[in-house]
């Protein structure tokens, strides 16, 4: 993906697109991946990075969702269970088969989440990824070393799908852009154009990196931007009621050892009535979630202390090695959209999880709800009122058959996998330039060809893009990445041709972010 060359086609005015897509989190690449597979011409446009919202800030599961089957929202789970299984041959390099584990107290329970999960198995049909069972209660000890063993009975094994969130993102919106969509990050929407009859034509568009206006055209204009979708609305119609009441989850990152080995731990029901996952991922191990209602949308949500305590104590009630502040890797926030109340004082509904198109008087369509894993299948239902809207026909969606960006049926193995078949090429610029053959921190098997890589062909324009979602060090071990700051920004500032005041500018804004990630004990 070449940024200059992406924001030479926004400078051209006489153009008309046939969808705008505005925001690139997983709702709006998967619909410029539906576009894109359709034949249309499609542009996106992230007012920040790929995925810098809510999309990078997931439980990292590509999953049917067992807590909506058990609360018989059986579509949305089927649904949900297809696209599981269809992501992980399409995007095999980024996402894996992980095996749960619930840990057993009670016969009662035995029962009920061995039936639950069989069900959950023969949902999948074709696309199931392995068989539900019962283990013994030493099996599950063996397998999750870190668990207190005090009344365990057993545990149930299940399997679901395990992702790189913001990789995936990128490689949607590389799928794309290869295919001939324009993807742009950095490029926020400032306002809306309508015609006289009040229907959209066009919008406004600003290069956040130097500041210049652009006027685009576009058929179709699609509202993808999660939390933040009520500003959109409000830009179609400043009368509009506020439709989303954000809330925070927040994840704590911890050492592997906390729990032992490569199965995730899956808690149904905390003592107040949650669900807690502590899944491995990337050599570490993340827990969480909360639910806590936020006033505001914001790109940088913070983990409140409540919040860290709560994870903290539940997760202190099921691991002999209680984890403290001081063994938390790095803490981070993400911010759902629920359902506003429409009356003051009433509670707030979360939206379903199935995803909803809302079309205005104007024809802004507005995609919201849904999650991760059915971002493909968000796409093509939202596409599918081009035809509805430009009265032009449409083709079939082909995205479902799409295999993404760095495909390939041989992975290269270690952290070189999220690359998939791009992994030879970095592998490639270091042994052309031995300097870039080194780590970039002593603790992460990450190279400096990696950065070099990201700035060319993978649209990374600051030090954070890199560090926190091209490779996810931020979100693993938020001190090694504020420790290698400097070394990235440097290279970067070769790559991109920035001089000593960019490099200290990038520093200044990687602190003000990155403490963010930090707790302190
Ligand atoms: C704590 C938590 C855990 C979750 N875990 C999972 C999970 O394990 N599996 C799963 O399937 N789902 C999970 N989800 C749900 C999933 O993460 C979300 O459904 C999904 O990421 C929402 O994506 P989005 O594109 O709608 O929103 P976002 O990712 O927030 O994207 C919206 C984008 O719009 C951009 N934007 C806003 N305004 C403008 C503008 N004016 N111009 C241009 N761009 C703009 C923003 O910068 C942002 O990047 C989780 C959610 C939370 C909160």
């Amino acid at each position: 993906m070449n940024r200059e060359e992406n924001i030479r086609q926004i400078s051209d005015s006489s153009r008309t697109w046939d969808i705008a897509v505005i925001g690139g989190g997983s709702s709006g690449l998967g619909v410029a991946l539906d576009a894109i597979s359709r034949g249309l011409s499609v542009i996106l446009l992230e007012k920040a990075d790929f995925a810098k919202g809510t999309s990078s800030r997931s439980t990292k599961l590509v999953h049917g969702g067992v807590r909506y089957l058990a609360q018989g929202d059986i579509g949305l789970v089927l649904e949900a269970l297809k696209e599981r299984g269809k992501l992980l041959q399409n995007a095999p390099h980024l996402t894996s088969n992980q095996p749960f584990i619930i840990p057993i107290y009670s016969w009662f329970d035995r029962i009920q989440y061995n039936t639950g999960l069989k069900i959950y198995d023969w949902m999948a049909g074709k696309l199931r990824i392995g068989k539900s069972h019962f283990i013994s209660k030493e099996e599950t000890l063996e397998r999750l070393p870190g668990i207190k063993s005090t009344g365990l009975l057993g545990g149930v094994v299940y399997y679901d799908g395990q992702f790189d969130d913001a990789r995936l993102a990128l490689a949607i919106a590389m799928t794309a852009d290869d295919a001939g969509a324009c993807i742009l990050n950095y490029a926020s929407v400032r306002s809306l154009i309508k015609d006289k009859n009040g229907k959209l034509t066009g919008l406004k568009v600003r290069d956040e990196l130097d500041k210049t206006n652009y006027t685009l055209k576009a058929k179709m204009i699609v509202n993808a931007t999660g939390v933040f979708a009520d500003k959109i609305l409000q830009m179609d119609n400043p009368d509009a009621a506020k439709m989303i009441q954000p809330s925070q989850g927040i994840h704590l990152v911890l050492d592997l050892d906390f729990l032992g080995g490569k199965d995730a731990l899956m808690i149904p029901k905390t003592k107040d009535g949650r669900i807690l996952f502590a899944v491995p991922w990337h050599g570490k191990l993340v827990v969480g979630t909360t639910d806590t209602l936020r006033e505001k949308a914001k790109l940088e949500p913070q983990a409140l202390q409540k919040e860290i305590d709560f994870v903290l104590e539940t997760a202190a009630g099921y691991l002999t090695k209680e984890p403290t502040r001081a063994d938390v890797k790095a803490v981070f926030a993400g911010l759902r959209p629920l359902a506003r109340p429409k009356e003051e004082g009433a509670k707030t509904k979360e939206i379903s999880r199935s995803h909803k198109v809302i079309v205005s008087e104007s024809n802004l369509v507005t995609l919201t709800g849904g999650k991760w894993t059915t971002f493909r299948k968000m796409g093509e239902d939202t596409v599918n009122h081009y035809q509805e809207i430009t009265k032009e026909l449409l083709a079939p969606s082909e995205s479902f058959e799409m295999k993404l960006h760095g495909y390939t049926s041989t992975l290269p193995g270690g952290h070189w996998t999220v690359y998939g078949s791009d992994a030879a090429k970095i592998q490639k610029l270091a042994e052309n330039r031995p300097e870039l053959a080194e780590k970039i921190h002593p603790d992460f098997p990450n190279i400096l060809a990696e950065v070099v890589w990201s700035v060319r062909e993978e649209m990374a324009v600051k030090v954070e893009d890199i560090l926190s979602r091209r490779i996810r060090m931020l979100i693993l071990d938020a001190q090694a990445a504020l420790d290698s700051a400097e070394k990235v920004a440097k290279i970067m500032a070769q790559e991109l041709q920035k001089d000593n005041d960019w490099i200290e500018q990038e520093l200044v804004d990687f602190r003000k972010v990155g403490e963010k990630y930090l707790i302190k004990a």
